[in-house]
C-alpha cells in the first residue's frame, strides 16, 4: 500500500469507454488500499484540435490566450473521469491546476512548474478520495492560466509525485513501456525493463516523446520512481513496463546501446564564406540567441584563405524566424558569401551508458548509413550519445538499419 500518482495519456482517454477502462484500473488500486492522485490528459488530438481553432483566427495568437484555450481539453477529462469513478462507486474529486494550485512562471505555452500545494490533495487523500488533477496546466502567480508545453501532462504527474513524496509515478500510455526505437518506426523494437535515467534523459531529449524531458529532469532531481505501462493491457496484467532506475548495477542487463532516438523536427541553416576571425561566432549565433531561437548543433569547418563555412541546427518552427535574424544581420554583424537553408532534415542518434566504456560505436554506426547510401550531413558526440543529420526522407531507414547492426532486437547477455 502507498501513495500512487497515475498519468494517463490522450489515447489512453480518448473515449468515454477508455476513461470508463481508466476508472476500472483506478478503482482496482483504490480497492487493493492505494492512495491514489490521477493526471489526465485531453482525449488525443483535442489539443491539436483547440491550437487549430485559435490558428484559424490569427496567425500568431496572443500565447496568453492560447494557454486558455489549450488548458480547456484536461479540465473535461478530469470531470469525465470523477463521473465514471463515482458510477463505479469510488469517491473521487477533480481540481483544474489553478485549484490545486500548480504554480508555475509565466512563460506562456511552455511554462515551468515553481511550486505544488499539496494540502488540499492531502486532506482528499486521507479521507480514501481519489484525486485527479488535470495534466498540462497550471497558473502563475497572477492566477493565470498556464500550460507546460506539449507532452506536459507527463511533467505534471512526476511534479505531483515528487511534491507528494509518491512511492510511485506511473506514467500509463499506448505502448506497454520504453522500447530500443520508438515501436511505431521499428516493429522489432524491444521492450526495456529498465533504462537508466541518463540514458532515458538523452532519449527523450533526442526525440523519443514516450516522457516529455522535463519530466525526466523532475524524475532525477526529486528522485522520484516512475514506470511506464500501458492503459491499454488487462488491469491485472503482471506486465512491470520500463523502470526508470537511477543506480546501474553491474547485474543489470548491459547493453552497449539502449536505445535509438530520432526528431524531425530540425532545420540546418548554413552560412558559406564567413569570415575566419575571433567573434564571428557569436556575431551570428549572438542575434539568434537574443530571439529566443534555440541552437542545437553548431559546426564550423577549418578555414581556408581567411574564411570559413558555419552551419547549425534549429527547431523547424523556428526556421524562419532564424534566417530572417540571419539576412537583418548580415552585412553589419557579419559577413557571408551566402546563407543556405534545409528543413527537410532530421536527427538519429544511437544512446548507451556502455559507449563510454566502448570504442568504435560512432564507426560502426558511420559504416551502417554508409552501406545503405545515406549521406550525413553533421555529426555531434557526447559521453553517451553519437548524433547525425541526415536527410529527412531517410530516417526510417536509418533507424531501421541501425537498429539491426546494433542487434537492438536481442536482449543484451547478462555481464
Ligand atoms: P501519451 O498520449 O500517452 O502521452 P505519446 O504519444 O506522447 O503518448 O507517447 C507515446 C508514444 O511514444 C508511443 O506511441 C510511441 O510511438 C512513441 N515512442 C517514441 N519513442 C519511443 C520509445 N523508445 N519507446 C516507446 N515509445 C516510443
Ligand atoms: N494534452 C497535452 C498535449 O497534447 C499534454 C499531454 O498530452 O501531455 O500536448
Ligand atoms: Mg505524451
Amino acid at each position: 500500500m502507498g501513495l500512487i500518482v497515475q498519468k494517463y495519456g490522450g489515447t489512453s482517454v480518448g473515449s468515454t469507454e477508455r476513461i470508463r477502462n481508466v476508472a476500472r484500473r483506478v478503482a482496482r488500486f483504490h480497492r487493493e488500499g492505494h492512495q491514489l492522485v490521477v493526471v489526465p490528459s485531453a482525449m488525443s488530438g483535442e489539443t491539436n484540435r483547440l491550437l487549430a481553432l485559435a490558428k484559424d483566427l490569427s496567425p500568431n495568437p496572443d500565447p496568453r490566450e492560447l494557454d486558455v484555450v489549450a488548458a480547456t481539453g484536461e479540465q473535461v477529462t478530469i470531470g469525465l473521469l470523477a463521473i465514471a469513478l463515482h458510477h463505479l462507486g469510488v469517491k473521487a474529486k477533480s481540481y483544474t491546476g489553478g485549484q490545486v494550485r500548480v504554480l508555475t512562471d509565466s512563460a506562456f505555452t511552455k511554462a515551468r512548474i515553481l511550486k505544488i500545494d499539496e494540502e488540499r490533495i492531502r486532506a482528499d487523500l486521507a479521507e480514501g478520495t481519489v484525486v485527479i488533477v488535470a495534466g498540462f496546466q497550471g497558473v502563475d502567480g497572477d492566477g493565470n492560466i498556464t500550460t507546460l508545453g506539449r507532452g506536459g501532462s507527463d511533467t505534471s504527474g512526476v511534479a505531483l509525485a515528487a511534491a507528494l513524496a509518491a512511492d510511485e509515478c506511473q506514467i500509463y500510455t499506448d505502448v506497454d513501456g520504453v522500447y530500443t526505437a520508438d515501436p511505431r518506426i521499428v516493429p522489432e523494437a524491444r521492450r526495456l525493463d529498465r533504462i537508466t535515467f541518463e540514458e532515458m534523459l538523452e532519449m527523450a531529449s533526442l526525440g523519443s516523446k514516450v516522457l516529455q524531458i522535463r519530466s525526466v529532469e523532475f524524475a532525477g532531481k526529486y528522485k522520484v520512481k516512475l514506470r511506464v505501462l500501458s492503459s491499454f493491457e488487462d488491469p491485472d496484467s503482471t506486465s512491470n513496463g520500463t523502470l526508470i532506475t537511477f543506480e546501474e548495477n553491474d547485474t543489470m542487463e548491459q547493453a552497449i546501446i539502449s536505445g535509438i532516438a530520432f526528431n524531425r523536427d530540425e532545420a540546418k541553416i548554413s552560412l558559406m564564406g564567413v569570415e575566419d576571425r575571433p567573434g564571428v561566432a557569436y556575431a551570428i549565433l549572438g542575434p539568434i540567441a537574443a530571439a529566443n531561437v534555440d541552437v542545437d548543433m553548431i559546426v564550423q569547418n577549418i578555414g581556408a584563405s581567411g574564411h570559413t563555412d558555419f552551419s547549425f541546427t534549429v527547431n523547424r518552427g523556428e526556421y524562419q524566424k532564424a534566417l530572417d535574424v540571419l539576412e537583418q544581420e548580415k552585412n553589419t554583424g557579419f559577413a557571408a558569401r551566402e546563407i543556405i537553408g534545409d528543413n527537410k532534415i532530421c536527427k538519429v542518434s544511437l544512446v548507451g551508458i556502455g559507449m563510454r566504456s566502448h570504442v568504435g560505436i560512432a564507426a560502426k554506426m558511420f559504416k551502417s548509413l554508409a552501406e545503405e547510401g545515406i549521406n550525413i550531413q553533421m555529426i555531434s558526440t557526447s559521453e553517451i550519445k553519437t548524433s547525425v543529420v541526415i536527410d529527412e526522407k531517410y530516417l526510417e531507414l536509418a533507424v531501421r538499419v541501425l537498429h539491426r547492426a546494433f542487434e537492438l532486437e536481442q536482449a543484451p547477455k547478462v555481464a
